[in-house]
Formats: C-alpha cells, structure tokens, sequence
C-alpha cells in the first residue's frame, strides 16, 4: 500500500506539463466548444438567485420580452425558433451586472447583451439559448466634465438622448447609427453613422470604459486623461467585440463643440456612377464637408412611395450632403461642392436655406431602411442589409457592377452608400445594400449568387466584407478569414 502510493506520486511528480503549440493562431476546429448546462432545472435555479440579486420585477420570462430580445425585423439574420433566451435580467448597476454573471459563470449559462436592439445581422439573437441581459435600467449620464470635454455614461442612454443634453451646453458627440442605438450596442459594434466621415467612428470616441468579465470580475481600461500610450490599449479590445469578451458597464467618451451651423444639400444626377465621381472629387479636393450620403434610384422611389418625408423626390441617383462649421465656412463649402457637382453632370442642387429644410432634406436620408422594409408583401418577404467598404477611386466601378448585379437578380434592391464611412483620412467608402428576399423563396438562391459575386468584387477592390460589424450570425454563413482562425492568448 504505501509503495504503491509512493510509485503513484513519483509517477505523478515527474510527468510533464503538455507540451505548449508554438503557433500563434489556433484554428477554430481545434478550439473546445464551449460546454454549457442548458437543463430547466439549472435555469430555474439560476433564475430565483438573479431575483435575489435584481428583484422579481427586474426579471422577465413573458413570451413577448423573449421574442422581441431574439431578433427584430430589420436583422438580416432570421431567428431560429430555438434561439430565444431563458429569461431576460434588468440589472441596475455595475455591482448587480457582476453578480450576475458570476452566478451564470459557476452555472456555465451563456449571457447574450442588449442595449437598444437596432443591430443589423443578428448581433442579440441567442444563438445558444441561456439569458439575456437587457441594460435598460442603466440609462444615464454620469458626470459630464465640460473642460475636459468628456462624459461619463451607463449602458442604455441612447446617442440621440446624450446629443439633447449636451446641445445645452454647446456639445457634441458624433457617432450616429440607427435611431434609437444605445452606448452599449454602439460599443459592442464599433459603430458608425453618417457623422463618420468627418468625426471617425465610434472607437475614437470611447476614452475607457467598465467592463464585467466572464467570470464577474469589474475592471476599467484606463482613466480619463486622452493621451496615454501605455500598456495595451485594452479600450480598443472591447470596441466591436459584441459582448463576446465583456459586458459594458459604464463608458467615458469624449465629446466635442457643437458646430455653430449646419445645412444640407441634396444634388441629382443621371447615373449613379456621375454621383459616384462627384464624391471622389468632393473627397479628393479636401472639401471639409460633415457627410456625403448615396441613395440610388430605387431607394428614392422607396422613400417616395413610403409617404414617409413630406416632399416628394426626384427617382434618380442622389447625393445627399452635410455641411457644419462657421457661417461663412458652410456656405463656401455649399458653393464649392455645387461646382464640382456641376462638373460631374448634376442635374438638380439643393440646399437648405434654414434649419427646418435642412431637417427635411435629411429625412429623406433617415428614412432609407423603413421604406425598403415597407415594400415587404407578406411575412415571407424579409429585408437584408448587406455592405462592402472599398477605396475611394473603386467606388464608381463597384457601385455601378453590384448595380448591375442586382437588376439581373430579380431582387427589389435599394442602395445606400456612407460614403468616407469611418476613414475619411484613409479615403474608404462604404455601400450598404437594402434587400427583400423571399426567405421560403428563390430569392434565396439568388442573395447566394450576389454574396458570391459581391466576394470576388470585393477582393479585386481591395475591399472589406463589412465595414460595419464583427463577428456576428448573418455573416457566419458567408465566411470570411477572420472566422478561421483565433489569435491565441
Ligand atoms: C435605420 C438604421 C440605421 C443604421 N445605421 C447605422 C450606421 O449608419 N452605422 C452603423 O454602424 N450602424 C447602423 N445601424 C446599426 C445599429 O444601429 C448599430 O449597430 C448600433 O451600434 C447598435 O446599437 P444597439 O444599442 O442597438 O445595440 P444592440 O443591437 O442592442 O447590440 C449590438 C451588439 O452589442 C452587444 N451589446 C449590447 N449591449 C452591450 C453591452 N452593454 N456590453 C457589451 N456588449 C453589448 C450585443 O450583444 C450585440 O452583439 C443602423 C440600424 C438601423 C435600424
């Protein structure tokens, strides 16, 4: 007995560690999938202990809260009829949000996040079942510090909100992706927005933020001061990372000086190739305008037959621009880009004379995806969002294939292009393509063959697949480089 204990230790003494991969990727197929406890009786446990820590009024199992935290109409991705959360958890605070996934981490539960559910692809449906945590009580603004030009936030204060109470004191914060996105989402996604050509997106607006960990552990990325070069920049980590690495508690963000005026112009053109050119131009001459914002023919007829703006627009490709800054700075800038409109075969211009018409031209611009969606003829009939970035000087040449892509599909397709999307310095630019499909029909069929062109468009563009999101369900199927492999830790 005690020899064969002795021959046990010394032969667990001396074996030896595995040895340790030196590459510096994994594939995904050698990666351990994750191994959750989805039993009833596990999430009725977990279930009374998050009422001990939220309250049973900050708990929901109501099959209307579980359907409208799985998907939403305007996701490209089409919710499985499993994929619903078990319940859905209405935290108040940091401290309750780390309880909470702790309790999830020792029960092996997936957590899925929500803020303000407007994501395009998927991002929130609950691909793996388990709970979702729905920031909404977490809604407000922390502290604004007006020297510093920074505010500090919870989860769920929404970017239109934050831009009402900063415009009191003459701020300003850019990033604006669909009405009603909150910082949370907006973090999850590194969004963007129409302000992006000018202002960047949303990680160069995100100083720090609170972050709770998968296993409940808080921490902050960094503090206040803007300029700090040190360590990793773990802020950036968490920016675009849908949840996957950490939920987002509270969020610093710099905000800027409002502009002291603004106008817009709309400019028509016979082909969306001349509006395509007339962008390259406006960009390549260092025009400082705020947005330039593309919509096709078919968008316009959309927009015009939704009745949803309340002039009635021309049905031919359209720009759409943003001018901010001085007085005398935006109208210089109106009458340069008219020219170089001009020069690029526009065939109508018009601007804004005050607030309340540069509000209407806008709304055109705004209301681009609710009147695709509006031309859905029953509950087959589904809307897909799909976009490409490309390099400035392809944008014509892409615009104009996809163009023509489309019309042979036999797909209702509307197009709209953010262009200088994000990168304004790097000169890219984005077209975000509308769809309705039949999901039971041959349409189906025919978004594979455009996803399949849209591919080989793409790489010859030096393009991207999305400018818009990471990681999230819609693009799965696709499959892009980025899904292979992980970068190991
Ligand atoms: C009409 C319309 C126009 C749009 N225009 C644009 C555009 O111009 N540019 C653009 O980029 N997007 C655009 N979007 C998409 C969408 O608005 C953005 O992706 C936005 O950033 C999502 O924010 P949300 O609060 O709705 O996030 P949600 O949809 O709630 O969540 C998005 C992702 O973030 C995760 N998440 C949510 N909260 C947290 C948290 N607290 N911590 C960690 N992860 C979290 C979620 O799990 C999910 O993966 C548009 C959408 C619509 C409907």
């Amino acid at each position: 007995m005690i020899l064969g204990s002795i021959a046990l230790s010394y032969y667990w003494g001396s074996r030896k560690p595995a040895a340790i991969s030196p590459n510096s990727t994994l594939p995904l197929n050698a990666t351990q999938p994750p191994d959750h406890n989805l039993t009833q009786t596990n999430l009725q446990a977990a279930w009374t202990e998050f009422v001990d820590v939220v309250g049973k009024d900050n708990v929901s199992t109501s099959e209307g809260d579980l359907q409208s935290h799985s998907g939403s109409d305007w996701s490209s991705y089409t919710t499985k009829e499993h994929e619903k959360p078990f319940l859905i958890v209405f935290p108040n605070s940091t401290e309750e949000v780390s309880r909470i996934v702790k309790i999830c981490h020792d029960r092996r539960i997936p957590v899925t996040a929500y803020s303000g559910g407007t994501s395009l692809e998927g991002h929130f449906s609950a691909t793996r079942g388990g709970i979702c945590m729905d920031f909404s009580r977490m809604d407000k603004i922390l502290k604004l510090h007006k020297e510093d030009l920074d505010v500090v936030v919870q989860p769920a204060l929404g970017w239109e909100l934050l831009n009402e109470e900063l415009a009191t004191e003459g701020l300003f914060f850019p990033p604006d992706p669909g009405p009603g996105a909150m910082i949370g989402g907006m973090v999850g996604t590194g969004c963007s927005g129409t302000n992006a050509y000018r202002y960047g997106t949303m990680k160069e607006w995100v100083l720090s933020l609170t972050v709770v960990l998968a296993d409940g552990t808080v921490i902050k990325t960094r503090q206040r001061p803007r300029k700090s070069s040190a360590g990793y920049d773990l802020t950036r980590m968490f920016i675009g990372s849908e949840g996957t690495l950490g939920l987002v508690t509270e969020a610093t963000l710099k905000v800027t000086v409002k502009p002291k005026s603004e106008s817009v112009a709309v400019a028509g053109f016979s082909t969306i190739r001349e509006a395509a050119e007339c962008v390259a131009k406006v960009v390549g001459e260092g025009v400082p305008i705020a947005a330039v914002e593309v919509l096709d023919n078919v968008q316009m007829r959309c927009i015009n037959e939704s009745g949803s703006t309340s002039r009635t627009w021309k049905e031919v490709p359209t720009l759409f621009f943003k001018f901010s800054g001085t007085p005398t700075a935006v109208k210089e800038q109106i009458s340069i880009v008219q020219k170089l409109a001009k020069s690029k075969g526009s065939k109508s211009f018009d601007f804004a004379k005050n607030a309340d018409e540069a509000s209407e031209l806008w709304s055109a611009r705004k209301e681009a995806l609710w009147s695709v969606m509006a031309k859905r003829r029953d509950d087959n009939d589904h809307v897909w969002t799909t976009d490409v970035a490309v390099p400035i000087s392809r944008l014509p040449d892409i615009i104009e294939e996809t163009k023509e892509d489309m019309a042979s599909s036999g797909l209702l397709a509307a197009m709209v292009g953010h262009v200088g999307d994000g990168n304004f310095h790097g000169k890219q630019a984005k077209a975000s393509f509308f769809l309705i499909i039949d999901v039971n029909g041959t349409s189906y069929n025919s978004i594979q063959r455009e996803r399949t062109q849209d591919r080989r468009r793409r790489s010859a563009s030096d393009g991207e697949a999305s400018s818009r999101n990471g990681r999230n369900c819609h693009r799965r199927t696709w499959g892009w480089p980025g899904q292979t492999r992980l970068p190991r830790s």
